[in-house]
């Protein structure tokens, strides 16, 4: 995807080179509705997705929708505005769950055909005759039903008359195997749970693998892309479409590609599930979470979620790709589109001794360095600011070049300031700065003073022409660089205990037009959007990333 044709490209081209009908090709992204999806979907999303703007090929949205125990159409409704928000829309939304009765009466034909059985053991049994990798497994006592009896008993499974692991329905393929998922695989089991879409008309539910490739061929997909875990599944795959594929239909072709793994992250539904119900985070989208709803709130965008993937670049073999390389990402798209605010977090305050009390004056500072058409805003120039407390030193170390008594630094978009003595409190800790500021330094108003090269350049708010915002900033949710490795219930001793922290801050009055989704550069500091939970009251900014990359750093920051 990096300019240069990836592997499942040259797949499809050799297919085309082949003869193969350039109109027939056809793609889907399957996700299961059981949860979110995460930073790895992305990766499937944009591979599909642009594969099939690439060949102007059909593209279908699947749920995989086979098992209700964990399925919930909340998720169907989340998947679909998470795709839709990459900028990505589907020919067709289709679900497995559509193809409930051609899935039943395939495996009929199985029956009848003699590829199939009713087992009545229990799946520990089941699982014990499955051998190992090393040794064949054991034929079940009931692999020689009659096609009667299993045509009897299957039909009973699906009228309801079947406790859940009483029967189950497998393909009858091969014990000795070295492929231990053909060993005659599962392929239907009893749940007594309402599903999502069909409520209780089915109490049959297949499995995963008999769906995935017959749901395929009902849709005529080409080319069905999975992750390399499934590479294995490959051959089931193959076999059960020997079972149903009519030669002048497309049959579809499984390909695997590797997972996106990220450092410092879990991209697991099930896990996220656990950090979900366990009030870990709040809820799927909290600006920690890697699901595409977290990372939306945390202030990503779709350029830069699609740009990381491509970087991260689609290869056959598992990698860990590091959080830093997803960071710069958003931080080279924010920088392009993010107009810039002045915001101070941990105030000190400034008092500008040749300026009359009531000086109140409107400067005109750029929006935004990169994007000279995102234009000028105002802000006010008082006799009293507010700068960081750490722009200021009252005992400078060595090329500090911020503000420190008797030296000079520019207020950015304003003066040129000297800083001539220090108030201190009765702890001693520094009150206030009284300075002085050079009139005929203004920012661009051309003169020579303006153009005068001072060494450092300090954001700044008026401290009384200002709006209070609540920021929340974020670190690491786990310690650990490979959370993946942990069981669901270890995750808590993995946790950083300084995920998320929130402080108040004073912003320009620029600030209070903002709206919620929008973003901003923090000048200095780094980008930040505005929360969905902000209100007039409150304004609420979430931390997307700092200016400079500090994963190198191996410590949470805290
Ligand atoms: P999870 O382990 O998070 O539940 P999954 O594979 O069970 O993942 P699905 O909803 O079945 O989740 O995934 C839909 C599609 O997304 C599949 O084609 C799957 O291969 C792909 N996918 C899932 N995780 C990743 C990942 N980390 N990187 C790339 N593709 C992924
Ligand atoms: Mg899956």
């Amino acid at each position: 995807m990096n300019g240069s044709r990836n592997f499942i490209e040259t797949i499809i081209d050799n297919d085309l080179q082949n003869g193969f009908d350039p109109s027939k090709l056809c793609f889907r992204f399957p996700p299961e509705p059981n949860g979110f999806l995460h930073i790895g979907h992305v990766k499937a999303i944009v591979l599909n997705f642009e594969l099939a703007k690439k060949y102007k090929a059909k593209i279908n949205l699947r749920f995989d929708d086979t098992n209700p125990e964990n399925e919930d159409q909340k998720y169907i409704d989340a998947i679909k505005k998470d795709v839709n928000w990459l900028g990505y829309s589907w020919d067709e939304e289709c679900y497995a769950s559509d193809y409930f009765q051609q899935l039943y009466e395939w495996s009929i034909k199985l029956i009848n055909e003699g590829k199939a059985y009713v087992d009545s053991q229990t799946s520990e049994q089941i699982a014990e005759q499955k051998g190992t990798p090393k040794e064949v497994g054991k034929n079940s006592p009931f692999r020689k039903r009659t096609v009667e009896e299993n045509t009897k008993l299957f039909k009973q499974m699906k009228e309801g008359g079947v406790e859940p692991g009483q029967h189950v329905l497998r393909a009858k393929i091969d014990m000795s195997s070295p492929n231990m998922l053909m060993r005659d695989p599962v392929i239907y089991r009893v749940l007594n749970e309402s599903h999502p879409r069909t409520k209780n008309d089915w109490v049959v539910f297949p499995m995963y693998d008999w769906t995935h490739g017959e749901s395929d061929y009902i849709e005529q997909i080409s080319h069905s892309l999975c992750t390399l875990e499934f590479k294995p599944h490959r051959e089931l795959y193959d076999w059960f479409l020997d079972q149903i594929v009519d030669p002048k239909r497309i049959r579809p072709k499984q390909r695997e590609f590797a997972r996106l793994n990220l450092s410092h992250t879990i991209t697991s539904k099930r896990k996220l599930l656990y950090l979900v119900e366990n009030n870990i985070v709040d809820g799927w989208d909290d600006p920690r979470m890697p699901t595409i709803s977290g990372l939306r709130r945390r202030g990503y965008t779709p350029e830069s979620l699609k740009n990381f993937v491509r970087a991260a670049g689609v290869a056959k073999r598992e990698n860990v790709i590091e959080m830093s390389l997803l960071e710069f990402c958003v931080r080279e798209d924010l920088n392009k589109k993010c107009n810039r605010m002045m915001v101070v977090q941990n105030p000190i305050k400034i008092t500008i001794t040749n300026l009359e009390e009531e000086h109140e004056e409107a400067l005109v500072v750029e929006n935004n360095p990169e994007d000279s058409s995102a234009g000028t805003r105002q802000m006010v120039f008082t006799k009293t600011v507010f700068i960081e407390r750490e722009d200021f030193s009252d005992n400078p170390p060595k090329k500090f070049f911020r503000l420190s008594p008797g030296n000079e630094v520019r207020l950015k978009g304003a003066y040129i300031i000297k800083a001539n003595n220090v108030i201190y409190n009765k702890e001693g800790v520094v009150e206030e700065v009284e300075c002085t500021y050079d009139p005929k330094s203004k920012s661009g108003s051309g003169s020579e003073e303006s153009k005068r090269k001072v060494k450092g350049t300090l954001h700044w708010v008026s401290s009384t022409k200002n709006t209070q915002i609540t920021i929340r900033e974020y670190d690491r949710l786990f310690e650990h660089p490979a959370p993946g490795q942990f069981l669901s219930e270890e995750l808590h001793k993995i946790l950083n205990p300084n995920s998320m922290s929130v402080t108040f801050a004073v912003a320009e009055l620029e600030m209070c037009k903002s709206e919620p989704g929008d973003s901003f550069q923090f000048q200095r500091k780094g980008y930040y959007i505005m929360d969905s939970s902000s209100n007039p009251k409150e304004m609420v900014f979430n931390k997307t990333v700092s200016l400079r990359d500090n994963w190198k750093k191996q410590k949470p920051q805290h």
